[in-house]
């Protein structure tokens, strides 16, 4: 190992393909992205109780791997799966990092995954035990006879999940399901001691959620590539080879000139290469040298297999069938799933949650909060003078309200409202707005201001400072 000209590298590094080949930084995104693939982390991932687990349910082995894949056993923890990858500019939803997703090879199981998700529940009093009310005709659908619910039953929102006797109120109490996202019931642990008398009263509920490849989901090559799913386009519109090949995933060549990811485009040879050969090839770092290099061995392997010694292939438009003039660089590349996944980033509100002190909008996806509007947006908004815009985001979508102000003296904090009733008329109340600052009375109006000003005006106040607004009648 000290001999060896790779052990300067860690261990992550050490298993991408050829990194002497790549722009060092795109090696150091893919020692980050590494960390962040769906892979296999375990083996009992179906007795496991952690919290989060992603898992990939289909994996490959790579074709082109350094020694260090080996050495670790990774064949046996597979983080990711082989891709028939066309380097082409096809339809503009492949722009910036965007990638294109055959959907018929989605539909076969490329890169499906699921997440498993477990919850601990403890009852709280002592003489408590899990238990369904065997008066319910209801419960019998959803829990089991033990209070527990069915395994592999899907779950829905607000549907029973658990029930327990509560013994000091002699009652049984359902608790009921909260989790918006679709999942299945994968499996209900009940914990404590068997040898103990007293019930237990721990449970670990675990559910597994599917996460097949999505619009908006990440992925990333072992090169530093990453790139987001932008459409899961018809094998029959995509281009095909010759022999009738379809790629699985379409990549922008403007992903190549700037980031340099040699690596990759040796991969894209040696992985065609090795799928014809029936071989696996080495792509331990420092292996090659300017004499001997890679894309001459590859290219003559190819060559021996009756392709293209570059890589490319004549191909033919899925749209209408036509040759392309261009050749296209046609192989395989070893993807990663990345866990960052939109449905656990997507965010959307109309109107929702406000902070109390404030009025104005709550922030977090988990609360129903709005996404921040921030300065920087602000001064974009004003650039391009789309004033409307702007004041429909800070202030009707925000914390609009009408507040009292005092035209004469021109205060938000003078108006008050004076109720008066006449001794004669017990019941009719006169209602009469006044500045408590200036006694004036026919000199008040409402206006539409943002929530905050006030509190701000406020604040103000109570360092001894006025505001004095000055009005006109529009
Ligand atoms: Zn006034």
């Amino acid at each position: 190992m000290e001999l060896s000209k790779t052990s300067f590298l860690s261990s992550l590094a050490q298993l991408i393909p050829m990194p002497d080949c790549n722009q060092s930084p795109r090696n150091m995104y893919q020692c980050q992205m590494g960390k962040q693939t769906m892979g296999t982390p375990c083996h009992n991932w179906d007795l496991q109780s952690e919290t989060k687990l992603y898992r990939l349910q289909t994996p490959g082995t790579p074709l082109f791997r350094p020694v260090h894949h080996d050495n670790v056993s990774l064949d046996d923890f597979a983080m990711g799966t082989n891709a028939i990858v066309a380097v082409i500019s096809y339809t503009g939803y492949d722009m910036e990092d965007a990638m294109i997703i055959n959907k018929a090879s989605e539909e076969r199981g490329m890169a499906h995954g699921s997440i498993y998700k477990s919850e601990f529940i403890e009852l709280e009093h002592a003489s408590s035990y899990f238990a369904r009310d065997p008066n319910s005709k209801t419960l019998n659908k959803y829990l089991d006879e033990d209070g527990l619910p069915f395994i592999g039953r899907q779950m829905i929102e607000g549907e029973p999940l658990y029930s327990y006797y509560n013994s000091d109120k002699s009652e049984y109490v359902v608790s009921k399901f909260k989790g918006k996202e679709v999942c299945f019931l994968h499996s209900v642990k009940l914990c404590g001691t068997l040898s103990s008398k007293s019930p237990n009263k721990v449970a670990c509920i675990t559910y597994r959620v599917p996460r097949n490849p999505s619009v908006g989901d990440k992925f990333a090559s072992r090169a530093g590539q990453k790139g987001i799913c932008s459409q899961k386009w018809p094998a029959e519109d995509l281009p095909f080879t010759e022999t009738g090949l379809v790629p699985d995933i379409v990549f922008n060549p403007h992903g190549f000139p700037s980031r340099m990811t040699i690596a990759m485009m040796i991969e894209i040879m040696a992985g065609k290469s090795a799928a014809l050969h029936g071989l696996v090839h080495d792509a331990t770092p420092f292996r090659f040298t300017e004499e001997d290099t890679a894309i001459d061995y590859f290219g003559r392997l190819l060559e021996q297999g009756g392709y293209n010694y570059y890589g490319t292939e004549t191909m033919y438009s899925g749209i209408d069938g036509r040759e392309m003039t261009a050749q296209i660089f046609f192989g395989i590349v070893h993807y990663q799933r990345l866990r960052h996944m939109v449905s656990d980033k997507w965010q959307v509100r109309s109107t929702g949650p406000i902070n109390t002190l404030t009025r104005q909008p709550l922030k977090g996806r988990k609360r129903g909060g709005g996404v921040r509007f921030g300065e920087m947006e602000r001064d974009a908004l004003i650039s391009h003078g789309a004033s409307f815009l702007l004041q429909d985001r800070m202030l009707h979508c925000s914390d609009e309200t009408t507040a009292f102000i005092c035209t004469s003296c021109g205060t938000l904090l003078g108006p008050v409202t004076l109720v008066t009733r006449k001794a004669d008329k017990p019941h009719h109340s006169e209602v009469t707005e006044t500045c408590r600052l200036c006694g004036h009375g026919n000199k008040i109006a409402e206006i539409q201001i943002p929530y905050i000003f006030k509190f701000f005006v406020t604040q103000l106040a109570s360092c001894n400072i006025n505001v004095r607004i000055e009005c006109k009648d529009v």
